[in-house]
This record gives C-alpha cells, sequence and structure tokens, in this order.
C-alpha cells in the first residue's frame, strides 16, 4: 500500500493543491476590552480540573471524557490513517476530512466545558481548549496573545503549538516542505472557539513545522476580520463549495420561480457528521436518474437538499419545480401537477401546463408527499410508471422526462400500513430514501448556522450587528429547536431586526415568540434583564417578554398569527415562514382561530 516517499512540495504538484497560508495580515489593532494574556494557570478550569473529567474504565473497555466516551489510539494509527487518506483522496480532500474532523471533537470539549463551568469568562473558557488539547495529547499551546471584545463579541488569538503530533506523523511520512500540515488541530481550534462564541471564529496556520518552520503559530479571528477566509471555509464546511463541489452548475435565476427571492438561502452549511452523511448520500446519488425521498422534521431543510440534488445532477441548467402537497386543495392538485386544458371545469379559461410539464427535462419536488389524496397518488403512480400525463380535461397523451425528489415528515410505511398511503407508490418514491437529522442531532452545525443567518439577514437589512451576547450564544445551544433550522433562522431574522446598530444580540431579542423554552433558556432569560424591560409585542403594545398578563396562550397566538398575516400582507407562505410553522399548520391554526385567509390562500 504504501507508495514511494515524497516530499509535500511534490505532492502539491501532483495533486495540485494550491499552496495555502498566505502570512498573517497586519497584527492586532483597536481597542480591546479584554486582554487575556493576563489569564494565567490559576484561572479555572485549571489542567487539574479538567484531568478530573478524565476517567479510565477499563473493567468495561471504556474511557471518559466526562460524559464523553474517548478512545487512546496510536499516533502512528492516525497518522497512518492520514497518509491513507492523503494518497487515496487527494491531498485537498484529505484535508478537508481532517479538519472537519478536528472541528467535531473541538465543538465537543467546548460543550463539556460550557456545560461544567457555565460561569466561566469567555476568554477563560477559551484558553480552557488549550488546555484540554494538550490533555488529549495532541499539542502544546502556548498563548501568545488573546482578546475578546465583549462589545462587538470579536475575538482574536495568536498561539504557538509545540510537540503538534500531527506534524511528527506528517513529517515521519512526507519530510519537511510545502505547506502547513496541522489540519485536526486547526478544525480542533475553529470548532472549539467557535462553539463557546456562537459564531464562526476561523483558525489558520500561518507557519508550521511541516513547513520547515521552528514551530507552528496560528492565528484565530473572527471570520470577519479575515480578508480572505474563502479558503479555509472551503475546508471546514462540506457545503456547496466544499472540496467535494462539483463545478458550479445552473445560474441562481434558472433555478426556480422560487429562488433566493423567496427568502431562502441557496447554500447549505453544516460540517456535523450527520450532516455530511445526508450530503454525501445526496451528492452520490444526485449523478444518477433514480427517486429520492427526503424524511425528516419540518424545518430540517428537506428543499434545500432537494435543490442540492437538482445542482449536482446532469440536470442542473434544466428547471427545478417545487411544490407542496400540503400547501394545494385537493381539488386544485390535479390541474396544479398535470396541467389543465380551457373548458376542463368552470374557471378553467385558458390552457396552462402543470408542474410536471414545466419540470420537463429537470426536477420535480413533491414537498409533504403524505398528503396527497389516494385519488392523486394514483395519478402520480401512473405518471411516474409510465413518464406520460394527461392534462385534466385533455384528450392528448404528454411524454415527460422528470426526475422526481419527494420529502415527508411522517412515517409513510406507517400512512400504508393504515391505508392512508398507496404501497405501489410508496416503493416507487422509496428508491433511494436519505433521512435528514433533526437540527438538536446536529448541533456542532449551530455556531455556523447562526454565523450564516447572521450574514445572510444583516446583508439583507442593512444592519449593523456585531454578533451574539454570550448569554445568547448559552441560550442557542440550550434550546431544543423543535422547528429546527427553519425556527433558527426565523430567530435570527427576527433578532437583526429587533436589535439596535451596534448592538450585540441578547436573549430577549430571540426569544419572543412563544418558544417552549427550558430551564436553561429560562434562567438565561431572565439573567438577561427582560423582566422589568417593556418590548414591542406584534400588537405594539408593551409588556414584559416573559409574562403577558391576562393573555391565554390561544389568544397569544392569534394575536402572533394576525401580526405575521398583517405584516406579510396576507402573503401565506410568507407568514409561515416567520413563524417558523409549515403553510398548511398556518392555515389550519388561522381558520381555527376565524382569522380570514379566503383568496390568499392560493398559492
Ligand atoms: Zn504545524
Amino acid at each position: 500500500m504504501p507508495g514511494p516517499r515524497i516530499s509535500l512540495a511534490q505532492l502539491h504538484r501532483a495533486t495540485g493543491a494550491a499552496r495555502p497560508a498566505p502570512p498573517a495580515q497586519a497584527p492586532f489593532s483597536g481597542q480591546w476590552r479584554f486582554d487575556l494574556q493576563q489569564v494565567d494557570g490559576s484561572s479555572h478550569p485549571t489542567v487539574a480540573d479538567l484531568s478530573e473529567c478524565l476517567f479510565f474504565s477499563p473493567g468495561d473497555g471504556r474511557i471518559w471524557l466526562q460524559d464523553q466516551r474517548m478512545v487512546l489510539m496510536h499516533a502512528e494509527a492516525l497518522g497512518g490513517l492520514r497518509r491513507e487518506l492523503i494518497e487515496t483522496m487527494g491531498l485537498d480532500k484529505a484535508r478537508g476530512l481532517l479538519t472537519r474532523m478536528g472541528y467535531l471533537s473541538g465543538a465537543r470539549d467546548a460543550e463539556l466545558v460550557r456545560r461544567q463551568w457555565p460561569d466561566a469568562e469567555p476568554p477563560v473558557a477559551a484558553v480552557a481548549g488549550t488546555r484540554l488539547h494538550a490533555l488529549e495529547g495532541v499539542v502544546k499551546v502556548e498563548v501568545v496573545r488573546v482578546s475578546y471584545d465583549a462589545a462587538t463579541g470579536d475575538y482574536q488569538g495568536e498561539f504557538l503549538w509545540h510537540n503538534s503530533s500531527e506534524d511528527d506523523e506528517h513529517i515521519a511520512v512526507y519530510g519537511v516542505g510545502g505547506s502547513p500540515a496541522c489540519w485536526m488541530q486547526t478544525g480542533y481550534a475553529t470548532g472549539y472557539v467557535s462553539t463557546l462564541f456562537g459564531r464562526l471564529v476561523l483558525f489558520r496556520e500561518v507557519a508550521c513545522r511541516s513547513a520547515g518552520d521552528a514551530q507552528c503559530r496560528v492565528i484565530g479571528r473572527s471570520v470577519e476580520l479575515w480578508d480572505d477566509p474563502q479558503e479555509d471555509l472551503r475546508y471546514l464546511q462540506l457545503g456547496e463549495d466544499g472540496p467535494d463541489a462539483e463545478p458550479a452548475a445552473a445560474p441562481l435565476d434558472a433555478w426556480t420561480e422560487r429562488g433566493a427571492a423567496g427568502g431562502q438561502d441557496p447554500t447549505l452549511v453544516g460540517a456535523s457528521s450527520a450532516f455530511n452523511a445526508a450530503f454525501h448520500m445526496v451528492r452520490r446519488v444526485a449523478p444518477t436518474p433514480a427517486t429520492v425521498l427526503f424524511t425528516g422534521e419540518s424545518g430540517v431543510g428537506k428543499e434545500m437538499f432537494a435543490r442540492s440534488l437538482h445542482r449536482s445532477s446532469d440536470r442542473a441548467g434544466q428547471p427545478f419545480i417545487a411544490i407542496n402537497c400540503a400547501a394545494i386543495p385537493e381539488t386544485l392538485i390535479e390541474s396544479e401537477l398535470f396541467g389543465v386544458e380551457r373548458g376542463a371545469f368552470t374557471g378553467a379559461g385558458a390552457s396552462r401546463p402543470g408542474r410536471f410539464e414545466r419540470a420537463d427535462g429537470g426536477t420535480l419536488f413533491l414537498d409533504e408527499i403524505g398528503t396527497l389524496s389516494l385519488v392523486a397518488q394514483g395519478k402520480l403512480l401512473r405518471a411516474l410508471q409510465e413518464g406520460e400525463i394527461e392534462r385534466v380535461g385533455g384528450t392528448r397523451t404528454l411524454r415527460v422526462n422528470v426526475r422526481l425528489a419527494a420529502a415527508t415528515n411522517e412515517n409513510l410505511r406507517a400512512a400504508v400500513r393504515e391505508g392512508r398511503f398507496r404501497e405501489d407508490l410508496f416503493y416507487r418514491l422509496n428508491v433511494f430514501p436519505i433521512h435528514l437529522p433533526p437540527l438538536r442531532e446536529r448541533r456542532d452545525d449551530i455556531p455556523l448556522l447562526m454565523q450564516h443567518f447572521l450574514d445572510h439577514y444583516r446583508e439583507r437589512y442593512q444592519r449593523d450587528v456585531p454578533g451574539f451576547s454570550q448569554r445568547a450564544v448559552k441560550a442557542l445551544f440550550n434550546y431544543g429547536f423543535p422547528g429546527n433550522i427553519r425556527e433558527l433562522q426565523n430567530l435570527i431574522e427576527r433578532a437583526v431586526i429587533m436589535v439596535n446598530d451596534g448592538e450585540l444580540i441578547d436573549v430577549h431579542q430571540l426569544f419572543r415568540g412563544g418558544e417552549e423554552l427550558g430551564e436553561g433558556v429560562l434562567s438565561l432569560q431572565a439573567e438577561g434583564g427582560t423582566g422589568g424591560r417593556l418590548v414591542g409585542t406584534p400588537e405594539g403594545t408593551a409588556v414584559g417578554a416573559t409574562q403577558m398578563p391576562g393573555q391565554t396562550l390561544e389568544s397569544a397566538e392569534q394575536q402572533w398569527i394576525a401580526a405575521a398575516l398583517r405584516r406579510t400582507g396576507g402573503n401565506m407562505a410568507a407568514a409561515a415562514r416567520q413563524l417558523g410553522i409549515t403553510r398548511a399548520t398556518l392555515l389550519y391554526r388561522a381558520r381555527r382561530h376565524g382569522l380570514p385567509v379566503g383568496r390568499n390562500a392560493r398559492p
């Protein structure tokens, strides 16, 4: 298996990898309100505190770092894995994998520190990561300087790395030369500090023993403070631009009528293993014509993944047509899907094509497919089996070439057992199922998503919002996100609108919509001082955010829905998005509260 010994420089030429890591930018500048040079060995958690989290339990074959299972492994074995990765996948992909592996490890350690020492000052908690990294036997970290500006949330740090285990293994195989090689460690630092601060803090190795320097030197900065973070982000984030990315496909406006303008940012963001697993499945199936069934709770991003599937396929230049089956009245679904000929029924004044025809050559995405009536299911099955459709009221048979992606948040097998879903259609759809995890199972992605949505809404609303307060970060990590990514997106959109320019987002700007807050979030909210503070409700009156005297949950819900409908001019889809619920749920609840939804109920 081992190949001839080659230098890293040769390897770079062979793999065409760009030479990364330009020298550090201008040194630290600005007024730092908290300088960490004073943090000494006695600030908690100390190395001794952290060591006490480590338990060996050989009797049952386990090692624990508090509640996380650890493995004691030969550095050489890890080095062997690293070498095989480089030689089979190329330097670029191997680097991406190891960076993300380090990121996960760092994110876990940050959660440990946050849980065990909830009162540690942010900069002290940040330094605890360097101690954990040393305790785990990875590298000895020497802090050169670390600064954290509590007002802006900006972070900058500079460190020296001694005895890097990755360098030892890299140099043993490839010798010295080329570019920095402490990829996993850089990922760890990024994952640790980003998770702690709830915003992306990118680390870059600007000097490395593997590159011939005397020691490794790393710089960490909030992502906005880097001039050129794209290269680093590429390794970190297996999004559309990840190292595995296919060549860029169709232009934005060709995707669909509901493009980025509809408020849905097209980029998939994530680095967690659950996210990566789903993403790899999409990449794997994309080039085939197979039908894909996305499953998962509401708000996990099923349509985003379907779009990604389309963009990675050879149909990328053709239309992507999405339809939410739950949003179309049963009487109209057939004409929506298959089109209608003039005069087919009252009101059909002109012939028009259905979604199948419009998706010809491209991808058709049917969301909430479990809500289709049995009649519509039968027609859909025929379209899939025969590859042909008939418009409602028409006599011509039209051939269509459509790749189908479907999604559901219910258990279709159970629906089949209960007779609500056709078994033959189920098997037709379930060719390649991809389960998308809820946000609570990919918590490592929360800081990346927070950063992503913050950037998005800052830009969209032209707001100068530097970031999140530490309290807000903790609250978001403690929250259960029943509405998943869409809910996180809504919370951040709302907060960006609420917060004053130049101020950090705090807890009370995030949680205002009647979320069911657990103890962990409630205490932070109380601590946030909303108690005596007056904040606006959707009605524009002022009441305390944590208590709404004289209001039942029912009437509060009615007011929120009415306010959202007013804000969006009755646009159901937009109002549903703002409220973090599906359009079908909104319709149901609005009707239950007797709110007018008539004409606007049409998509
Ligand atoms: Zn290094």
